[in-house]
């Protein structure tokens, strides 16, 4: 008994702090990508070592366009690896969660000459770059969703639509004493019925599909419906095929997206945050 008392004291406070505080990452987390669109001179590379597609490029004549993708990347690494320019660097960011599936994209066209190799930037679209968000927007929006969920609860229903378990497994992780979501009011819930979230991971398997739009029509309005990972955004690895739908938005309305593959409990945390935003739009009194 003195020894599990002794190791409780000796141990200290374990939870996290964020978003209040910023979150205590190991040293070995890898977040986000981050290209330097402007000085890029050949993304075939990276492009050609990309798993998944996020990163891509597409040459009409002298024109190339190169597109990436948050909502389709996990993070891997393969681009920075494979890339010999030094125009991509992996990143510790993890806040990547958006209202909408287009912010997740940027798109960059390019001339180029005759050898492939990007000589000019023409012109770049970006969605809502991670690289240059608004930090000091983002911690007074979080600040305010706290504070706001701390005066009612708000609960979950996690709804796995065909995952492979990586994101449950992080989502089990918001219960633990580290993440500690029930600190913020915010608890998990076994029936959508007494839902206010549906957290939806997989890419929607074809035997799920019609089970999620019942979850859905259960969960009492308003509610929102966050997209959790690559494949509850657009279907990750296995895409849109014979036995999947290609992420939750094929099949019910979709107010939050959460890159990463898993997203870790911290980016899990910020889109449920966000959320709690469209929440209020929606007319839920928080
Ligand atoms: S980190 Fe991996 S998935 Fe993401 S763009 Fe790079 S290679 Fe593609």
């Amino acid at each position: 008994m003195f020894k599990i008392l002794k190791k409780t004291f000796d141990t200290g406070l374990v939870t996290t702090g964020y978003p209040d505080a910023p979150p205590r990452l190991s040293e070995n987390f890898r977040g986000a990508p981050r290209f330097d669109f402007d000085n890029w001179r050949d993304a075939r590379p990276a492009a050609e070592a990309c798993p998944t597609q996020a990163l891509s490029i597409r040459d009409r004549g002298a024109v190339r366009e190169v597109t990436m993708d948050y909502g389709l990347c996990i993070f891997c690494g393969e681009c920075c690896a494979a890339d010999r320019t030094g125009a991509v660097l992996m990143t510790r960011e993890f806040e990547l969660a958006v209202r909408d599936k287009a912010d997740l994209v940027i798109t960059a066209q390019y001339d180029i000459g005759a050898d492939g190799v990007q000589q000019h930037l023409k012109q770049i679209h970006c969605g809502l770059q991670p690289v240059e968000r608004d930090t000091a927007a983002l911690e007074k929006h979080v600040h305010q969703a706290i504070h706001q969920t701390l005066g009612r609860s708000l609960a979950i229903r996690e709804v796995d639509a065909g995952s492979c378990n990586g994101c449950e497994v992080e989502i089990t992780a918001l219960n633990n004493p580290v993440y500690d979501l029930e600190r913020l009011g915010i608890h998990f819930v076994a029936s959508p019925r007494h839902a206010d979230m549906l957290l939806v991971t997989g890419p929607v398997t074809r035997n799920m599909e019609l089970a999620l739009i019942k979850t859905y029509r259960a969960c009492p309005e308003p509610k929102v419906v966050v997209a959790v990972g690559a494949c509850g955004i657009g279907g990750g690895i296995f895409g849109r095929n014979y036995a999947t739908l290609g992420g939750a938005d094929q099949a019910v309305p979709v107010d939050v997206f959460i890159p990463g593959c898993p997203p870790r409990p911290h980016a899990l945390l910020h889109g449920i945050l966000l959320a709690l935003g469209r929440m209020g739009e929606k007319g839920l009194p928080l």
